[in-house]
């Protein structure tokens, strides 16, 4: 399979298998460890990602394991005191979103058993859940070939195919095509997640590191980038 990206002004046709190889393979041997990785307990990974949003993975690490441990599952959260939930979520900062935490525990138990639904649609109808939370759990979870557009990943994918993008991108039509087009339908999960390790890791928002990243020969800005001296060395 392949795609055109713009190399040096002109078109240039790349081999998306090669790409996709050559990410994964990295990803298996560099990518970040993290227990919600470790698990394919749905009600977990979706605990992660309501955590994850715009807070560092590290910061999460600690909180997540003492949370899981405390509230294993949609019950155990929807009949906690909302005083405990707020301590449990105190060192992240999120003690202000804990009505969300446990009207989502609630609608768990409520309209599907405990159990987490596996259908994006309808993991974006319950309390909290956004587009991009609904995507990871049902990637992650249920291991979906669905992509995950946030400004880590899209920023990724313009350089890649020589696009523009910004903070709103992850909207737009042609960036989630694009994000579509270099997803892996056979391994879904290990490219999402190799994706991510490679926007936290390698592709920086400044200064990335193109002369150590796997995928820079198939990559529309490595040589704008290290020609221009942008690129971090190590
Ligand atoms: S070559 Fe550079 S710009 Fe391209 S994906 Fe890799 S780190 Fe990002």
């Amino acid at each position: 399979m392949e795609y055109e990206r713009e190399a040096g002004g002109s078109r240039a046709t790349i081999n998306l298998t090669s790409l996709r190889h050559a990410l994964l393979n990295w990803g298996r041997v560099s990518g970040r460890s993290f227990p919600w990785r470790e698990t394919t307990n749905p009600f977990h990974i979706l605990i992660a990602e309501m955590m994850l949003r715009r807070t560092q993975a590290r910061q999460v690490v600690p909180v997540y394991e003492a949370f899981i441990a405390t509230y294993p599952d949609a019950t155990a959260l929807a009949n906690a005191s909302a005083e405990a939930v707020a301590k449990a979520l105190y060192p992240l900062g999120l003690a202000w979103r804990v009505p969300a935490f446990q009207a989502l525990a609630r609608a768990l138990v409520e309209d599907y058993a405990g159990q987490v639904p596996n259908d994006d649609s309808a993991l974006k109808k319950l309390p909290g859940v956004g587009d991009y939370v609904a995507a990871a759990v049902c990637c992650f979870a249920f291991g979906q070939a669905v992509i995950l557009a946030d400004t880590n990943t899209v920023r990724v994918a313009g350089r890649i195919a020589g696009v523009p993008t910004n903070a709103e991108s992850r909207r737009r039509k042609a960036i989630r095509q694009l994000l579509e087009q270099l997803l892996d339908p056979e391994h879904p999960r290990d490219f999402n997640l190799a994706l991510l390790d490679l926007a936290a890791l390698i592709c920086l928002p400044v200064h990335p590191r193109c002369l150590q990243c796997p995928i820079a020969a198939f990559c529309s800005s490595a040589e704008t980038f290290i020609h221009d001296g942008l690129a971090q060395s190590q």
